[in-house]
């Protein structure tokens, strides 16, 4: 058997890092392509970003991925963010350039339009009013990927209305923010629907929003996937509406990372997608 050129190295630093599910994803995707490589969980203090990033080079990393606390800290040390990352305002992904040097972008709005146009194929940004829900980290990327794919009129509600604010201003365009007293009335029409709070997350309450006003022909849809159907889905599910929960979206994330690591973008298979759910419901 011919000897592989390299050892393919990528993985993700976070701090905690074990709960990701991000490993048996590339892992799979390693396999499939036949590449000689692994993807591995890095436990990284914050405290130790710098240096952590830093070393990816001398051990021959291609890169790796950022998740909780290391997104906004990491686009002070890399050399180079790229202006989606900029506009998100995070980094979720790490190149390691031929010069050596560290370029950072961000994929999880690749992975939020990915998903639904891979789940909804008819599915149109511009069909309709958007209700967004929430105004953090997971909403910016949210929100970028709806402009990106056309969105005419999103309708932005947070709790903090401050948050939603600043995303307008940063971002202009279609962004109307409505109180979050407004938030079932804000579903009056709307042709798509995204939880991007944390709300109905495992171990946290629902999230409080009644579905009277949303059109039944609407796709109501949440980035959350632990657990895989959230309440909101649920309910928006028993009365009929298409449904599409978070998971495709950490794994359309994937795949732009490839691209950039190894120059091969891998499928999201049914079988990925089955994989990664009977993990998920293992933990639960
Ligand atoms: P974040 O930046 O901390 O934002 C949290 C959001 O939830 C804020 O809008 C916050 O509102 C809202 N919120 C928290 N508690 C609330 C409450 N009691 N009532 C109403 N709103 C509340 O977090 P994030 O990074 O955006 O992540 C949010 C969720 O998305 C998490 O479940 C995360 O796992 C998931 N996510 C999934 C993916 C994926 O690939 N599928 C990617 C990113 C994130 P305030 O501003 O008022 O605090």
């Amino acid at each position: 058997m011919a000897k592989a050129e390299k050892f393919l190295l990528a993985g993700v630093m976070g701090w905690p890092v074990m709960h990701s599910r991000s490993p048996l994803m590339h892992n799979y995707w390693l396999k499939q392509q036949g590449l000689a490589g692994t993807y591995v969980p890095l436990a990284i203090e914050p405290k130790d970003l710098a240096e952590a990033l830093r070393a990816l080079r001398p051990l021959g990393f291609a890169g790796c991925n950022l998740t909780i606390p290391h997104k906004l800290e990491a686009m002070k040390i890399v050399d180079r963010v790229d202006d989606v990352a900029t506009k998100i305002g995070a980094i979720s992904c790490v190149v390691v350039q031929p010069d050596g040097s560290l370029f950072g972008t961000n994929n999880d709005w690749l992975g939020f339009i990915g998903n639904l146009k891979q789940q909804v194929p008819d599915w149109r940004a511009d069909a309709g009013p958007i209700a967004v829900i929430g105004a953090g980290g997971g909403a910016r990327a949210v929100c970028y990927g709806l402009m990106q794919e056309g969105a005419k009129e999103i309708r932005l509600v947070n709790r903090t209305r401050d948050k939603a604010e600043r995303i307008a201003e940063e971002f202009g365009g279609p962004i109307k923010v409505l109180p979050w007293e407004q938030r079932h009335d804000a579903l009056d029409g709307v042709g798509t629907v995204v939880n991007t709070t944390s709300q109905g997350m495992v171990g946290l309450p629902a999230l409080d929003l009644q579905l009277d006003m949303l059109p039944r022909s609407a796709l109501a849809t949440d980035i959350i996937y632990t657990p895989l159907e959230s309440p909101f889905l649920a309910a928006a599910r028993e009365r009929g509406n298409r449904t599409v929960n978070g998971l495709g979206m950490l794994l359309h994330q994937g795949k732009p990372a490839w691209r950039l690591w190894f120059g091969v973008e891998p499928e999201v298979t049914p079988e990925l997608r089955e994989m990664m759910e009977r993990s998920i419901l293992a933990d639960l």
